[in-house]
């Protein structure tokens, strides 16, 4: 369970996020979206604890995301409380983010074996059965700059799945790739929705995998909920003139 509890986060004087207050059940998938600077992508970062809030709580799983306990007093939260929490959460980026000086093998197996301590041995079998999923087993020991946008977008993707995320958060995934590649992501994003229960939340500008993927879409304004609905009224039935008004302009 994800919950976001009066949440304000500013830059400055500039508030992106404004007593921002919402839940997303264990399995849900829920996909972010409104216009440019709305503060979806801030989100994503808080839930990454890479921004930290300026008042209000997250949780995540039960866990305060800013705030821990020590010694049964509540302290501000210290960088390997938050390695911790970070640990059960998984994030694709846009330009995917890969190790450039790791063969697809070392990006599959750093994380595991650093942060959760698995075995060598342990780490390449889930990374082997990751590729199969995202179909690139024959590109193991590749370099990732001698991949294509789409090879290095399933790769991230794998590479974040092998941690054994419960929440997996995807920062619009498809937006730095060529045009005939979003589709096999977008695919393989709606397989991994439907073979696991990991609680998935995306921001994206592909209203159409937005409206089949989704059990919830949320529309955010200057940091506010507009709209929180499932995509089948969102889309056809919108009940805000902000959501009609950026739903023409996107479609
Ligand atoms: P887009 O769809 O363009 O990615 P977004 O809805 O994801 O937009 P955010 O990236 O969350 O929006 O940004 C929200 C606001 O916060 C913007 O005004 C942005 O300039 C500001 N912002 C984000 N990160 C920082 C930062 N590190 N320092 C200062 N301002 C920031």
């Amino acid at each position: 369970m994800i919950v976001f509890d009066g949440v304000v986060k500013q830059f400055g004087d500039n508030v992106v996020l404004s007593e921002l207050d919402f839940t997303v059940a264990p399995g849900e998938h829920v996909t972010l979206i409104g216009p440019s600077g709305s503060g979806k992508t801030t989100i994503l970062r808080l839930l990454m604890t890479l921004e930290k809030v300026n008042r209000g709580t997250i949780h995540v799983g039960g866990k305060c995301l800013s705030h821990m306990d020590k010694g049964g007093k509540r302290v501000p939260a210290d960088d390997k409380y938050c390695r911790e929490v970070r640990k059960r959460i998984g994030m694709v980026f846009q330009q995917f983010n890969l190790f450039p000086n790791m063969t697809v093998r070392g990006n599959l197996i750093e994380a595991p074996c650093r942060v959760l301590g698995l075995s060598k041995e342990e780490a390449n079998a889930r990374a082997e059965e990751l590729l199969e999923l995202v179909g690139l087993s024959g590109k193991i020991d590749e370099h990732p700059t001698r991949l294509s946008g789409g090879q290095q977008q399933r790769v991230a993707i794998a590479r974040a799945l092998a941690m054994r995320p419960d929440v997996l958060l995807l920062d619009e995934v498809t937006s730095a790739l060529d045009p005939e590649l979003v589709a096999g992501v977008l695919a393989l994003l709606r397989d991994i929705g439907e073979t696991t229960d990991i609680t998935i939340l995306c921001v994206t500008h592909e209203m159409g995998f937005a409206r089949d993927f989704s059990h919830r879409v949320m529309m955010f304004d200057r940091g506010k909920v507009v709209e929180d609905a499932p995509p089948s009224e969102l889309f056809t039935q919108p009940r805000e003139q902000r959501t009609r008004d950026f739903l023409r302009a996107v479609l």
